[in-house]
C-alpha cells in the first residue's frame, strides 16, 4: 500500500492504510518503537549520522519511526505536505507561532480559541515583542481592520468552542495571502473527516491528537500540518525545545485514526438528534450547533465542513426564570451517565460549564464578548446510544423544573 498515490485514496482509506509500519516480523498491526536512542554499526557510522552524511535514526527527540508514521498519516489526512507531532496539542500551538514568527511580527486571532491559547498570546509570546489581535470569529471586516504591515499569522479554530461559530476558511486565506500572512487554523473540532481547511485555502493545520484523532480519552498529542518549509522550521523547535511525541502515544493516535471517519459520522449524527431534540424542551433557551437551520452560519458550515461535528452547548433556564449559574450547575449534576469533564472527543459523552473551568479565568468582559453565560453547558458527545442519552438529559431538565 505504501507505494499507492495517497491522492488517489479516501480520508477513510488512507485513515487505515497509509503509512504502514513494516519491519521484518511482519506485524500486520504497526509496531511500537519504544526506545530513546538508536544504535550503530560501528563509530564511523554514528559520526556519519550525526553529521548528517547518512540519514537514519539517532534519538527519539530528533526522529522516531512510530511518531514518524503518525506525522505521515496525518498529513495524508488532510493533504498536507509535512507534519510534525508534539507532545500535546499547546505545545503545537506555541511551537508553530515560536518557530514562524519573530519579535515584532504580529498575529491577528480569533478571539474564541482554546482559552490557554491566549495565555501564551498575552504571558509568553509579547514577552517576545509578538504582539496579538483579538476579532470576533465570524466578522470578515474586523479580521480586515485588525491586519497590520507586519501581521504574520491569521488563527483561528472553527467551530468554535463552546458556540459553535463558524469562521468562512476560504475568504481568511485570501485575505491572509493578500496581506502576506499565513492563514494558521485549528482543526481540532472536525479533524480530516469532516473539514479539509488546506482544500479550502489555508496554509497550516494544528491539532490536538488528544480529542478526536484518539478518539477515546487516554492519550496527551498535539501535531502541526502544512507545507515542507514552514515545517523544517517547526521540526527545527520540537528537536530543540524538546516538546516531541512520546512513542507510546504515537501508536495511540495510529490506532485512533483507523476508526476516525466512523466515529466523528455516528458521534456528529447522535449530536445532531440530540440538538434538535433539546431545541424543543422546556428549560432550554438556546442551543448551539452549525447542524441546526436556525444557526447564523449554518449554510456556511455545511459548505466547507461535511458534517456538524459532536459538540454543541445550551443555555438553561430554571422553572422560576433564572438564568445563571445554579441553573447550569443543577441541570450538570443531575446527570448519571455524562461525564462531568471539560475534555471532548471522547466516545463517552462529556458536559461541562464553561463559565467556570474552562473559561473560569477569562475576564468578565471577554466571557461576555465570547458569549460564555452562566447559564451556558457544552456537551461533547460520545457513542453511547441516543436513547440512553436523552433520557440522562432529561434528568437535568427535570432538575431544571424542581427549583
Ligand atoms: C484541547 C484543545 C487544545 C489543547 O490541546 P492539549 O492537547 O490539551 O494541549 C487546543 N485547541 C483546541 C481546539 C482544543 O480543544
Amino acid at each position: 500500500m505504501n507505494d499507492l498515490d495517497p491522492t488517489q485514496l479516501d480520508v477513510e482509506t488512507l485513515a487505515i492504510r497509509t503509512a504502514q509500519l513494516r519491519t521484518d516480523e511482519m506485524a500486520h498491526s504497526d509496531p511500537i518503537f519504544l526506545t530513546s536512542s538508536f544504535v550503530y554499526e560501528s563509530a564511523a557510522q554514528a559520526a556519519a549520522r550525526f553529521g548528517g552524511q547518512e540519514p537514519g535514526n539517532i534519538y527519539s527527540r530528533f526522529t522516531n519511526p512510530t511518531v514518524r508514521a503518525f506525522e505521515q498519516r496525518l498529513a495524508a489526512l488532510e493533504g498536507g505536505e509535512a507534519c510534525v507531532a508534539f507532545a500535546s496539542g499547546m505545545a503545537a500551538i506555541s511551537g508553530t507561532f515560536f518557530s514562524l514568527l519573530s519579535p515584532g511580527d504580529h498575529i491577528v486571532s480569533s478571539r474564541s480559541v482554546f482559552g490557554t491559547t491566549n495565555v501564551v498570546f498575552d504571558k509568553y509570546l509579547a514577552k517576545f515583542g509578538i504582539e496579538t489581535s483579538l476579532v470576533d470569529l465570524s466578522d470578515l471586516k474586523d479580521w480586515e481592520s485588525a491586519i497590520r504591515p507586519e501581521t504574520r499569522i491569521l488563527y483561528l479554530e472553527t467551530p468554535s468552542n463552546p458556540l459553535s461559530e463558524i469562521g468562512d476558511i476560504r475568504a481568511l486565506a485570501k485575505l491572509a495571502h493578500d496581506n502576506g500572512a499565513l492563514l494558521v487554523v485549528d482543526n481540532c473540532f472536525c479533524t480530516p473527516a469532516l473539514q479539509k481547511p488546506l482544500e479550502l485555502g489555508a496554509d497550516i493545520i494544528i491539532h490536538s491528537a488528544t480529542k478526536y484523532l484518539d478518539g477515546q480519552g487516554r492519550c496527551l498529542g498535539g501535531a502541526v500540518v502544512g507545507p515542507k518549509a514552514e515545517m523544517e522550521e517547526v521540526l527545527g523547535f520540537v528537536r530543540s525545545a524538546g516538546a516531541c511525541m512520546s512513542p507510546f502515544n504515537a501508536w495511540v493516535f495510529l490506532k485512533g485514526l483507523e476508526t476516525l471517519s466512523l466515529r466523528m459520522e455516528a458521534q456528529s449524527a447522535r449530536t445532531q438528534v440530540l440538538a434538535e431534540w433539546l431545541e424543543s424542551q422546556p428549560g432550554i433557551v438556546r442551543v448551539h450547533y452549525a447542524g441546526l437551520k436556525n444557526h447564523p452560519q449554518h449554510a456556511l458550515a455545511g459548505k466547507q465542513q461535511s458534517g456538524y461535528g459532536a459538540v454543541m452547548s445550551i443555555e438553561v433556564e430554571d422553572a422560576a426564570g433564572n438564568r445563571d449559574r445554579q441553573a447550569a450547575w443543577r441541570f450538570i449534576d443531575a446527570t448519571r451517565l455524562i461525564s462531568i469533564t471539560a475534555n471532548l472527543g471522547d466516545v463517552k459523552t462529556t458536559i461541562t460549564h464553561p463559565a467556570s473551568t474552562t473559561h473560569g479565568r477569562v475576564k468578565e468582559e471577554e466571557k461576555q464578548r465570547a458569549g460564555v453565560t452562566e447559564n451556558l453547558i457544552r456537551l461533547a458527545i460520545g457513542l453511547e446510544s441516543v436513547n440512553d442519552l436523552k433520557a440522562d438529559l432529561n434528568r437535568g431538565l427535570e432538575a431544571l423544573g424542581s427549583a
